[in-house]
């Protein structure tokens, strides 16, 4: 028997297995989420998946090329684009704004980096003072940010401009055309803002935090806290991991709070230690309710109501639409217009001259040549010399010619005819329903 009158075997027993690593799921999910988007963030530019080329115009979307005066097509990807935003945000809350959002990404890793030199200074070099520890670790910190912040601004401004031509403008310290101003400028906001502003961004300058609270309805995934049994002990765990530093007790709609689950990694851990379940939960929309593990798969989707339903189906609308405007996308665009400055003109053989003016839009990867001429005008000829035309790829060429044609038995003042312009890609030849003016009879004098 020991002192206590329990034996050495029996306390063995007693004392409680230690308890494995604290699993910090949303934690380690985020990570590697911000990991893929960091990833993507850097390759979209580079790989035209998604760019807004602003200095000639295009817009790329998934590799295809549009240009900006295809409304169509450009109208159908935003759309889209908007939809699919609008439809996260209904069905699961600021899960954007926690797991995708680059602002939230580069705030946590500036925070990251700012801890990490502080600890490393305090580690090997704890017989230092602590101002000049604080000084180092600045400095540091502040070099750091300062490649990192030239870097992002690069990448960024590549959504904008082409990479090749903005690296030009970099490596010969461009600081007086537009392109190298605003990398210049963005640099600088990108440094101020992961190391002065960070999350405040998220609570008074986005404006897609604000939409949240009107996106949001009783369906919405958030992250709540129950405590009906009263089993929370007050470690504050929840609050210290809190990035946005707001306490999630006091309510699931607090506009500071992304949802980004680290409160409910926090308090798992706490109050496993004790053998309770976790306080906080993601759970949806105003009553909190947890999913059941035996929902339905549209259920454990999010699609929760017909409003989602019908806002998934808008989505899949406009995925088709799109779909079709880029498989009915031509290379060659091509637009014909009269010039009525002078409805016509007589020649000193009598024959009669319209001007048109064409436009030629090449938007593929490669020269075409295109054959203009006309259908439903009986003898008429063109002053286009040469043609066909040869436009180079991803060029634009405007030409104007005549179109001449003589009265002839069935000829009105006003006849209908087609201008048709043949390229040589393969692609079927473009009519233009247009109209020739001749004179009224017997004001014709050849
Ligand atoms: S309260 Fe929790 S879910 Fe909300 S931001 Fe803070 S840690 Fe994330
Ligand atoms: S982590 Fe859990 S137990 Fe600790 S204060 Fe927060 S809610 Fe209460």
């Amino acid at each position: 028997m020991s002192t206590f009158g329990i034996s050495p075997r029996s306390a063995a027993q007693r004392r409680s297995a230690p308890l494995p690593p604290p699993n910090r799921t949303y934690h380690q999910i985020r990570r590697l989420i911000h990991a893929a988007c960091t990833l993507a963030f850097v390759a979209l530019p580079f790989t035209n998946v998604m760019r807004f080329d602003i200095p000639n115009q295009r817009f790329y979307f998934f590799g295809v090329e549009l240009w900006i005066n295809e409304f169509a097509t450009v109208f159908f990807a935003l759309m889209f684009l908007m939809f699919v935003l609008v439809a996260v945000s209904m069905i699961y809350g600021r899960l954007y704004c926690s797991y995708l959002c680059p602002q939230m990404i580069f705030s946590e890793w500036s925070q990251g980096v700012e801890r990490f030199f502080a600890r490393r200074l305090n580690k090997h070099f704890y017989s230092w003072p602590d101002a000049r520890k604080q000084w180092v670790a600045r400095i540091s910190f502040l070099s750091v940010l300062t490649v990192a912040s030239i870097f992002l601004a690069f990448v960024f401004t590549s959504y904008f401009v082409a990479p090749r031509d903005l690296l030009q403008r970099l490596a010969s310290l461009d600081l007086h055309t537009a392109g190298g101003i605003t990398g210049a400028v963005v640099t600088l906001i990108t440094l101020l803002d992961f190391t002065l502003v960070r999350q405040h961004f998220c609570t008074t300058v986005c404006p897609y935090g604000y939409l949240q609270g009107m996106l949001g309805d009783r369906n919405t995934l958030l992250v709540h806290y129950r405590d009906p049994d009263g089993a929370c002990i007050q470690c504050g765990k929840c609050v210290r991991i809190c990035h946005m530093d707001i306490d999630i007790r006091k309510g699931p709609f607090q506009i500071e709070c992304i949802h980004c689950g680290e409160c409910v990694d926090a308090c798992t851990d706490v109050l496993r230690r004790l053998g309770h379940k976790t306080l906080i939960h993601y759970a949806w929309g105003e009553r909190g309710e947890v999913l059941e593990s035996n929902a339905p798969w549209y259920s454990k989707l999010g699609l929760r109501d017909a409003k989602r339903v019908v806002i998934v189906l808008v989505i899949l609308a406009y995925a088709c639409a799109l779909s079709v405007a880029i498989s009915m996308r031509r290379s060659m665009m091509v637009q014909f217009d009269p010039v009525r400055t002078e409805l016509y003109k007589i020649d000193e053989q009598g024959r009669i001259h319209n001007r048109f003016r064409v436009n030629l839009a090449n938007r593929s990867r490669r020269g075409i040549s295109v054959k203009l001429t006309t259908n439903g005008l009986p003898g008429a000829t063109l002053t286009l010399a040469p043609n066909p035309v040869a436009i180079k790829a991803d060029t634009v060429s405007e030409l104007q010619f005549d179109v001449i044609a003589s009265a002839v038995e069935n000829s009105t003042d006003v006849n209908h005819f087609q201008l048709i312009a043949m390229p040589d890609n393969g692609e079927r030849a473009i009519p233009f329903d247009s109209t020739f003016i001749m004179p009224l009879r017997g004001e014709h004098k050849p």
